[in-house]
């Protein structure tokens, strides 16, 4: 926030009251913000400015400074949230047009304010993403009697802080050394690595939780990125070269499809609770079931690589894409949960939390969209795909440590002599399976393909391509 630029200038940061106790809130979401936000205050003080905090709402802050210090413009940036942040930002702005405030807001990334066709958005990204980074101040002039504010605990909000196994560092200092390390050596596995949940931890960029908060942009990570292709293709054989291109090129798609689905919750704000395609939604009518959600969410469904994912997840606040499109399938099709109930839990135990990408893949994962294949994972084939040899298991499920590989898949085949041999006794220690999933997966798929063909939902599915849908198929995330 400034009087104007080469003015006095005060940095603020308000942290939204209506945020705590919301359902798809965690304090891990909470404690990562302010911690990232301890960096920022550091970066801004040593260059001569000060970084107020503020708890409440937004508008009666700026009321206060300006009655102290007539605020000539205010500087944000473009958020694309839910629709309680959209009614904040529209009450900024009439503040603002009644105060004769100026208010500018910085897109972030590709994501398109009054967008009117899909069909121009790849245009309008790929041309933003081009333009420089704006290069940041070297001093900051606050106004002389003004002072930082000290940056609350989480336990000051009365919510109890959830340590996660391997955080990240917090700041922009750690996320560009995060992007560094994943291009100068991480990422040459990128393609090959991205898809079980060992290998992806140090294949996958990681960037995500920076992401979110604003530690790095989605444009300074393409031209990075881009940079390094060139270099790559300008000697593709040197040794420090080979295996770059491919990972590179999936890598790029990536950081697309975070515009591309962001760009769905900037244009339909009700993704958390309203399907893209209604229709289909209330074809499938899916119900909740308190044994099956508990179940679910604790990762104790009895399926040995569901719950490791599971309990991964909550412990880590990460995992990876393919995982986390089978945690939401196996709720949608083979337990047949509301998507809207599922979507919040994961939404929660994700460090990363975007909405945009989230709800959309929530809904696509769930099959809502109607406009996107049918897609129910198999975790039976996950399992012995990404963790042939059981070790991600072990790691997690500790009821399984001494399980050998023979029965670490299914260990609900074991007879009781190999039960207590291996340390696991069924229903004991480590639950059978909620349900048999071969059946329940082939029941919510087939009921979801007749949903698909009636004829309302085809009608809606073809709006919801023209509003929504990608106008170049994208390959894995769908479209
Ligand atoms: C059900 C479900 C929920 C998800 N919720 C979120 C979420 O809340 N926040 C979030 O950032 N991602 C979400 N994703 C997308 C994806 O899983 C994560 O972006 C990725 O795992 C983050 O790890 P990374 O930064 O190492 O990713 P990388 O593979 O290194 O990708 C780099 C960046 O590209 C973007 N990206 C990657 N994959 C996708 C994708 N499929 N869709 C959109 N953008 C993508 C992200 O910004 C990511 O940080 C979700 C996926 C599913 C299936």
């Amino acid at each position: 926030m400034a009087k104007s630029l080469g003015k006095p200038i005060i940095c603020l940061f308000n942290l939204d009251a209506v945020r705590i106790g919301r359902p798809d809130v965690d304090s891990i979401h909470i404690q990562w913000e302010l911690d990232c936000l301890r960096a920022l205050k550091a970066d801004i003080e040593a260059i001569g400015g000060v970084l107020l905090f503020h708890f409440g709402d937004i508008v009666d802050k700026l009321k206060e400074i300006h009655r102290k210090n007539s605020i000539d413009s205010i500087y944000g940036n473009q958020e694309t949230g839910l629709q309680w942040s959209w009614d904040r930002d529209k009450s900024v702005s009439s503040w603002c047009q009644k105060e004769g405030v100026r208010f500018v807001e910085f897109p972030t990334n590709g994501v398109i304010r009054k967008l009117e066709s899909r069909d121009m958005w790849k245009q309008e990204r790929d041309l933003r993403m081009e333009k420089s980074v704006i290069i940041p101040p070297t001093e900051i002039t606050p106004p002389f009697d003004i002072e930082s504010d000290k940056i609350p605990n989480i336990s000051d909000f009365g919510l109890v802080e959830r340590s996660l196994i391997n955080r990240p560092e917090p700041g922009e200092r750690a996320a560009t050394a995060t992007l560094q390390s994943f291009l100068d050596e991480r990422g040459r596995n990128y393609r090959r690595g991205m898809s079980s949940p060992i290998s992806a931890q140090s294949a996958c960029s990681r960037l995500s939780p920076f992401i979110s908060v604003g530690c790095i942009s989605i444009r300074q990570i393409l031209q990075h990125t881009k940079k390094k292709l060139e270099a790559v293709k300008r000697d593709p054989r040197a040794r420090e070269n080979l295996g770059w291109t491919g990972s590179l090129s999936s890598f790029q798609s990536r950081l697309a499809w975070h515009c591309h689905f962001i760009q769905r919750l900037e244009v339909e704000l009700t993704l958390d609770s309203i399907a893209m395609n209604p229709e289909i939604d209330s074809h499938l009518n899916r119900s909740m079931d308190d044994l099956r959600y508990q179940a679910w969410a604790k990762g104790r469904t009895g399926w040995p690589f569901f719950d490791a994912c599971m309990r991964s997840l909550i412990a880590t606040g990460w995992i990876n894409f393919r995982m986390r499109g089978m945690l939401q399938s196996v709720a949608s099709y083979t337990l047949w949960l509301p998507w809207q109930l599922t979507g919040l839990h994961l939404a929660k135990s994700f460090l990363d939390y975007e909405p945009g990408i989230h709800w959309s893949q929530v809904q696509m994962q769930s099959g809502v969209t109607g406009i996107n294949s049918i897609r129910a994972y198999s975790v039976s084939k996950q399992s012995r795909d990404q963790d042939p040899d059981g070790d991600f298991i072990r790691y997690w499920v500790e009821e399984l440590r001494d399980v050998p590989t023979s029965f670490i898949h299914e260990p609900w085949l074991m007879d009781l002599n190999q039960q207590k041999e291996y340390g696991c006794i069924l229903d004991v220690d480590y639950p059978r399976p909620i349900v048999d999933e071969k059946v329940s997966r082939k029941e919510g798929v087939s009921r979801s393909y007749s949903a698909k063909s009636q004829p309302g939902v085809k009608r809606r599915s073809r709006l919801v391509y023209k509003l929504h849908g990608s106008r170049k198929r994208q390959r894995g995330a769908g479209n």
